[in-house]
């Protein structure tokens, strides 16, 4: 259904009195320096979508900060981890990137010195004017008990480069069989379909090569999370009714890698396999910049960070109700580096007087090699308000959303490093 909610973000930004490059955060520095420094912290979807502006708009020197040495998708890769796609389909370099002008620093940032305005890696200090967070998600170990001893045996493969060892464990599984637990936990999460798409297409796998065993999903919701998802994902589960067996309300509390079995809400659990998808929560260096606590407070419809106003948090790491999506997160570091932007040509911010839209989403659970569901958010935000979003779902898994995911990968991998 078509919305018309306005103004954009684009109407909420006033010109200010001059269009002198000193903002009205006081950001005195920006006035004296050749050009002004824009960081971005974490190369992966939000990052990007940020970078890729902040370059196009030509008024900064941008500088990205990320430890790993290229990019690697975690949409899509149910299809690597269930052997259907190589390793490479995930991956992509930075070069496309590093040839636009953007200073990419290989290191991680260990602290934000918020007083100096400057990030700390293990080599160097970097100043910025304006700072850009988006730094994904952290996994809450603590949450099971032995979990974190066990953590090489146990890869979660909800992060970026962790999922070869998720398709390793699935490779033997598929061969030897036996019980391969996977988990579900409570929102808010990294893409809450995933877990589950995860397990259809390893159950997929079970049924072409006839593997004896089982794939138990241990839920630590009611059922399917978000509720406008729930019908069309459980449906789903019906066609692995041989593979899969489907637990809810059985929340993790402990492992004991040595007898191989899982204390749950629901009683114990064995298993010779497992992919225990933890709760989330943002990354260590939110809470010790004084960002926010399990996650990045920001102010919507701007991602400002509420304790500073020159820090955006986007995409999995902040706490507003959107969705953890690449997609949102992509759109909302667009979104950032164009009012950064402005505020370099000297605009000031005016509160927005009616709704706005925000960043939109789009979810993908394959349910087969061909089949998907789409999920797709819209949501928007007025003043005083929550913001109100709204899910449109497939109501059956189909081949069209399963050519739909493939080309937004495609689509989206180009956006971010074509
Ligand atoms: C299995 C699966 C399927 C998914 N499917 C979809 C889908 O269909 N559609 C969709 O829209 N989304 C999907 N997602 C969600 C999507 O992957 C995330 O929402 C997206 O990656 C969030 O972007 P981000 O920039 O916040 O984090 P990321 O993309 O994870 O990027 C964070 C980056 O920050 C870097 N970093 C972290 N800490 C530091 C530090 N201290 N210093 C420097 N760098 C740092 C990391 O190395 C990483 O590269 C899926 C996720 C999973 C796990």
């Amino acid at each position: 259904m078509h919305r018309t909610v306005t103004p954009t973000r684009r109407h909420v930004l006033q010109a200010a009195a001059a269009g002198v490059a000193v903002l009205a955060t006081g950001c005195a520095s920006i006035g004296a320096a050749a050009r002004p420094r824009v960081v971005v912290v974490g190369g992966g979807w939000g990052g990007l979508g940020a970078v890729r502006s902040l370059i196009e708009g030509g008024k900064a020197d941008v500088t990205l900060i990320e430890p790993n040495e290229g990019f690697m998708s975690c949409p899509m890769s149910a299809l690597y981890i269930a052997g259907l796609k190589p390793v490479s389909y995930l991956q992509r370099s930075y070069q496309n990137v590093d040839q636009k002008g953007v200073k990419r620093v290989r290191e991680r940032v260990l602290e934000i010195d918020r007083a100096k305005s400057q990030v700390v890696t293990a080599t160097q200090r970097l100043t910025y004017d304006f700072l850009v967070l988006s730094l994904g998600v952290d996994y809450m170990e603590e949450g099971i008990q032995g979990y974190a001893e066990a953590r090489a045996q146990l890869p979660v493969g909800f992060r970026a480069f962790e999922q070869m060892a998720v398709r390793q464990q699935v490779d033997e599984f598929l061969v030897k069989g036996g019980q391969f637990v996977i988990s579900a936990p409570r929102p808010p999460y990294r893409c809450p379909p995933a877990p589950y798409e995860r397990a259809f297409l390893i159950a997929e796998q079970m049924q072409k090569r006839a593997t004896k065993g089982k794939i138990i999903i241990l839920d630590a919701n009611a059922a399917p999370t978000p509720a406008s998802t729930t019908k069309v994902i459980l449906n789903a589960m019906q066609q692995y009714s041989g593979q899969i067996e489907y637990v809810p309300s059985s929340e993790i509390k402990s492992v004991d890698m040595g007898k191989r079995s899982l204390q749950t809400s629901a009683g114990e659990v064995g298993f010779q396999h497992a992919n225990l998808v933890l709760p989330m929560r943002a990354p260590g260096l939110i809470r010790q910049a004084g960002l926010g606590e399990r996650w990045a407070a920001i102010k919507l419809p701007s991602f400002q960070s509420v304790a500073d106003d020159r820090i955006y948090v986007i995409g999995d790491a902040q706490g507003s109700p959107l969705p953890k999506s690449g997609h949102v997160a992509f759109n909302a570091g667009k979104q950032v580096a164009e009012e950064i932007l402005e505020r370099l040509a000297g605009k000031t911010m005016a509160a927005p007087t009616a709704a706005v839209d925000l960043p939109t989403g789009i979810c993908w659970a394959k349910v087969t090699e061909k089949e998907a569901i789409n999920i797709n958010v819209t949501s928007s935000i007025a003043p005083g308000e929550a913001a109100k979003l709204k899910f449109t779902v497939d109501e059956v898994p189909n081949a069209r959303s399963g050519a739909g995911a493939a080309s937004w990968a495609d689509g989206m991998w180009k956006a971010m490093l074509g």
